[in-house]
This record gives structure tokens, C-alpha cells and sequence, in this order.
């Protein structure tokens, strides 16, 4: 399952690519970055990618107190409800970094879901989290809608790496939410 998170970079040839090829994805948004184009993530949505809360600040969820977690996640909620018609029910805390009171205020806030992942695609490699260095069924691979300014490459060659990879090793990509 590749799941794309923040919403810095809004290439809309990533959304080219993935009609093409037919690869399903699912975006994690932090309104910090994704707040200054919605349009392109209800155009993801329209292309039938489910998008979900990834926070409005991207803090530390642990560090902070129970009340600014639930502000955090719940605010979000209510952002994406305005900005794409729908409550999420997936967040991810920013970072993987959560704790007792995260679970507690996502739940509060409609949250069913909390996943991480299991390995992260960069345009010149995969970063497995298994010492195998190989991907395992069901696992969820992190990515950040980013471009050239942080990777010096585009998330359509994000895509190429993450595809042959999988493709080497026998797996396909399927649509998170469908397994859920
Ligand atoms: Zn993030």
C-alpha cells in the first residue's frame, strides 16, 4: 500500500502517472502544507484516492498536552470536512511519534484507524524497516509529496523506484482503504 504524506509538493504529473499505471495511493495531509492548494488533493480524491489526517501543524504529537493533541487532530478533521466534503477516518501521527492520549483524541474525533508503516520510497531507493530488505504482504510503504528541492528528483521517479521494486520482489500496489 503506498501512502503519500504532508502535501508540500503538489506535482500534478504524479497524478498523470498514477491514472496511467493504475497504482492506487493514499494521501496523509498536514494543512500546514497542504493548505495553500487544496484543489490539487480534491482533484486526487476525484481520481479515487482516499485522502486522510495527518495533523494541522505536523507536531510531535507526544510532546504535546492532551487538549492540543485533540485540537491538532480534530481541527484537521473539521479542515478537510470544509476543504474535501468528508471527515477522515485514518490519521497518522506526524513523525510515527504518538502516544496513549493521541489514540484517545483521534478516536474522539472519528479516527478508526492509526497506521504507520513499514518501509519508506525515495526516488533512489526503498528504506526497509525489516532486516530482509524485502517488502512483506500488507506492508504499508511511507512517502512525502516531494520534488526536486528536497530529493533533487520528482515523485514520478518516486513512483518508477517504488513500482520496480515491488515488481522485482513479486508484489503489487493495492488500495489501502479496500483492506482495512
Ligand atoms: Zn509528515
Amino acid at each position: 500500500f503506498l501512502t503519500i504524506d504532508d502535501g508540500a509538493d503538489k506535482d500534478p504529473r504524479l497524478l498523470d502517472m498514477l491514472r496511467e499505471l493504475e497504482v492506487p495511493v493514499s494521501g496523509f495531509l498536514a494543512d500546514q502544507v497542504a493548505r495553500e492548494n487544496y484543489d490539487y488533493f480534491r482533484q486526487a480524491q476525484r481520481e479515487g484516492y482516499g485522502m486522510h489526517n495527518h495533523s494541522i501543524n505536523h507536531r510531535e504529537m507526544n510532546r504535546l498536552t492532551p487538549a492540543e493533541q485533540r485540537a491538532e487532530i480534530c481541527g484537521q478533521q473539521t479542515i478537510l470536512e470544509r476543504e474535501l466534503g468528508h471527515r477522515p477516518v485514518l490519521f497518522r501521527p506526524p513523525y510515527g511519534a504518538y502516544d496513549e492520549n493521541t489514540l484517545r483524541a483521534a478516536a474522539e474525533c472519528g479516527i478508526e484507524v492509526v497506521p504507520l508503516w513499514a518501509a519508506e520510497a525515495f526516488p533512489d531507493r526503498i528504506e526497509f524497516g525489516r532486516p530482509d530488505q524485502r517488502f512483506h504482504p500488507g506492508d504499508i510503504v511511507l512517502t512525502h509529496f516531494r520534488g526536486k528541492r528536497e530529493w533533487g528528483a520528482d515523485m514520478t521517479d518516486m513512483v518508477r523506484r517504488l513500482l520496480d521494486t515491488a515488481t522485482e520482489q513479486g508484489f503489487a500496489v493495492a488500495r489501502l482503504e479496500d483492506y482495512l
